[in-house]
């Protein structure tokens, strides 16, 4: 987390709790794998354990072996330190994948290192968070391990180094909204996914940009589904009634970049408190917001037949049960927009392999060169050669 009053939230809290605590207490947890993680949080605790998967579908793994390595500190007496290398590199979040270069090959060096080295307890591969403003954004190693493991884990960090060195590739191909839609048709394998990285709601974005919307509306495709975060329109619409018609301007009220509404005249489908149970109980919303979501209230309404769901929350789509739990099939549409880079794929691959990432205007782009930074640390790739 970064706040106005500090770059490195988690390694403050870290800091003072150590200081409280002095060296009598461990400190061990767990981290998402988008962590920044900083010097100072490495010095402050003993083992943060980091997610390996993304999509994030083993934060119940991960917390239970933190827990088991705490034990185990806890039986020998002994506790663990923590080494940290920054990797000099930015990723687009659509490059943070575990089932894809560069992160598979890594990921797999890390377990690799974890197996044959006895002194290595823990080996992090943090993909990092690339929108964030801070000095330490980018790709970082962790390595927990036992005290005055020093030349074991510099070997270890440079073995890793040298296979994301082999293995690194560029974010992939980004298509105009109008070219992927023309090649979904074409291709007629139903539904195509329009992912769209820039508006990624778990990376904080507002959810409201109708860049692609708009496009759905002025092409060929005759139904579509896209959920947008619009709690004006929400309150606008809840209490009118079921079939009625209302001219008004939908998404694009968040003023950020690349938000702009669009106004129609739609019919409502539905109204509902917005509350779901997820379908998928190993889900990577599950890992940061349990079973049960809340959207806030929210309608569904249709324009010809593209339906729009606009929800008083921003909510990543990450489960299926979003659309059924407001009686939609999504596997009926031509076509989806999907705000998310890529935790989508753990709900959105049961039901088709068509999906293209679009270029939209948005905080969260997948070209980084676009980005303000102030205070990262340079040089950094792929900002600097
Ligand atoms: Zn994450």
């Amino acid at each position: 987390m970064v706040s106005r009053s500090y770059d490195d939230v988690e390694g403050e809290i870290l800091r003072r709790i150590r200081t409280l605590a002095k060296r009598e207490i461990p400190i061990f947890g767990v981290l998402d794998l988008h962590v920044n993680f900083t010097p100072v949080m490495a010095e402050h605790s003993n083992c943060l354990f980091s997610y390996q998967k993304n999509p994030h579908t083993d934060a119940f793994e991960s917390a239970a072996a933190s827990a088991e390595l705490l034990v185990s500190s806890f039986e020998t007496g002994l506790w663990p330190v923590t080494y940290q290398r920054h990797s000099r590199h930015l990723f687009a979040a659509t490059l943070t994948g575990t089932a894809d270069e560069p992160m598979k090959s890594v990921e797999a060096c890390a377990r690799q290192i974890e197996e044959t080295e006895e002194a290595i307890l823990v080996v992090n591969i943090m993909a990092g968070f690339s929108y964030a403003n801070m000095p330490e954004a980018g790709l970082t190693y962790s390595i927990v391990a036992k005290e005055d493991s020093d030349a074991v884990v510099e070997r270890a960090f440079d073995l890793l180094q040298e296979t994301l060195n082999r293995v690194k590739t560029k974010p992939a191909e980004a298509y105009d909204v109008t070219v992927a839609i023309d090649a979904i048709l074409k291709n007629g394998r139903f539904p195509g996914i329009l992912v769209e990285p820039s508006d990624n709601i778990g990376g904080g974005t507002p959810g409201d940009n109708t860049e692609i919307l708009k496009a759905l509306l002025a092409s060929s495709i005759t139904s579509s589904g896209v959920i947008l975060a619009d709690s004006e329109a929400v309150d606008l619409l809840k209490e009118k009634e079921i079939g009625s018609v209302t001219n008004l301007a939908i998404g694009g009220k968040s003023g950020e970049l690349g938000a702009e509404s669009i106004t129609l005249d739609p019919e409502l489908v539905s109204v509902s408190d917005g509350r779901f149970t997820l379908e998928d109980p190993h889900s990577h919303l599950a890992s940061m917001s349990g079973l049960h979501i809340e959207m806030g209230p929210t309608v569904v309404v249709r324009h010809k037949g593209h339906l729009i769901m606009l929800t008083t929350v921003p909510t990543p789509p990450f489960d299926l049960a979003q659309w059924r739990s407001q009686g939609i099939d999504p596997a009926t549409f031509q076509a989806i927009n999907v705000k998310s880079a890529v935790a989508y794929r753990q709900a959105y691959d049961k039901i088709t392999d068509e999906h293209y990432y679009i270029k939209t205007v948005g905080p969260c782009s997948d070209n980084l060169d676009t980005l303000p930074y102030t205070k990262l640390i340079r040089p950094i790739w792929p900002l600097d050669n």
